[in-house]
């Protein structure tokens, strides 16, 4: 049927990914940490009756603690963790000429558009890892050592909005090598905002009765800036805050960039920083997407960094949020991202208090060296595998 030309390979009889992680609350035998994604958040409550544009941050860590997880943490954490990392790159790239544009790298369906469709502009992407692959790669190593068991004793679930994430996970390059030589997958789980909800109601625990929660410690503290990962346009707000800092040693006068939020398909804006000009763009949803890349590649477009985000609204319009017929979803969904962000004390990633501790405490600093080996990817050219470009 039509299935067979869609789906990949095997999956359609396949053990769906919420069922496998049923089992796996129900045996118990492993350390079980889950994160939550920026875009989860502001859509799981429609999934019981709550309006569009509800936020449930506390509620949803609850429901996760009630599932039987020891750990939750925030995906939003990882966020700012990415734009130490890229912002720290698109500064060593400004101060080496380039290369440029450069892409942001968190979305693992404008990778796989990347390496099978724009493969020129591989070395334009940032090596930083997505905020779920930094997180996950940030627990087996860091936080594994921090309460002394073995990462191979933890399974990391991540909750997403997303179905790409599926597929990021099983990348070969996202592995991470152990001090002892031992290759292991960071993240061994990914199920969306849907699953999530099936497992919740298959466990019949009361949403809406639970009280707020909060996210474990220490990687469970997050700013504004990481928050607004969730919606089109917010990487790019979150990375120009960082910099424009760093790169001006003065703070922003005004925090918001207005200039690069909206629904626009496309979206570009100049930023002053110290008398440079800064040419941004941003593009979401694949037709946009396709159609800004096809404008740079043929020279009729230049920026100097580029977000791109394959779903329409960015995450929070991802395929695995809740299915809407309210027109208005994607807009109410972004306000309470951005309520999320204005009713945040810290809104700069670079003020993290527990980011700064981790690079004080292991990483170093931002682009160190085991920086580099744990939270940093490479991107290949798939163009030629046909095989491989059908199934998946
Ligand atoms: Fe996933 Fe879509 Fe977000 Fe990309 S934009 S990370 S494909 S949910």
């Amino acid at each position: 049927g039509q299935c067979a030309n869609l789906c990949p390979v095997g999956a359609i009889y396949e053990t769906p990914d919420w069922k496998k992680v049923l089992r796996l609350i129900e045996r118990k035998d492993k350390i079980l940490i889950a994160q939550t994604a920026p875009a989860v958040r502001v859509a799981i409550g429609e999934e019981f009756g709550m309006e569009p544009g509800s936020i449930s941050t506390g509620k949803m860590v609850a429901a996760v603690k009630r599932l039987g997880f020891d750990y939750v943490f925030d995906t939003n954490f990882a966020a700012d963790l990415t734009i130490m990392e890229e912002g720290t790159e698109l500064i060593h790239r400004l101060k080496e000429g380039g290369p440029f544009p450069m892409f942001t790298s968190c979305c693992p369906g404008w990778i796989n558009l990347l390496e099978k469709q724009y493969p020129e502009f591989i070395n334009n992407v940032s090596s930083a890892k997505s905020p779920q692959q930094m997180m996950s790669s940030v627990i087996k190593t860091y936080f594994a050592k921090k309460i002394g068991v073995d990462p191979e004793d933890i399974v990391v679930v991540s909750i997403m909005p997303c179905t790409a994430k599926k597929d990021e996970i099983t990348r070969p390059q996202q592995k991470i090598k152990l001090e002892d030589g031992r290759e292991i997958k960071a993240t061994d789980y990914v199920i969306t905002t849907r699953e999530f909800a099936k497992l919740i109601k298959f466990k019949e625990i009361n949403f809406m009765g639970l009280p707020d929660e909060e996210y474990d410690n220490p990687l469970g503290t997050s700013t504004g800036a990481g928050a607004i990962f969730g919606v089109t346009g917010g990487v790019m707000e979150a990375a120009l805050r960082t910099a424009y800092e760093i790169l001006t040693e003065e703070k922003l006068p005004k925090l918001e960039f207005t200039a690069v939020r909206g629904l626009e398909g496309i979206r570009e804006a100049e930023i002053d920083i110290k008398g440079k000009k800064f040419k941004v763009a941003i593009a979401h949803g694949t037709a946009s997407v396709k159609r800004l890349l096809d404008d740079m590649k043929d020279g009729r477009r230049y920026y100097d960094f580029v977000e791109i985000m394959a779903c329409l609204g960015g995450c929070i319009g991802g395929g695995g949020q809740p299915k809407s017929l309210d027109p208005e979803i994607l807009q109410k969904r972004a306000n309470a991202i951005y309520t999320i962000d204005e009713r945040s004390t810290l809104r700069r990633s670079h003020e993290n208090p527990d980011v700064q501790k981790l690079y004080a405490e292991f990483l170093e600093k931002p682009y160190s060296h085991i920086a580099h080996k744990l939270l940093h990817t490479y991107y290949t050219d798939r163009t030629k595998n046909k095989d491989k470009a059908m199934s998946s």
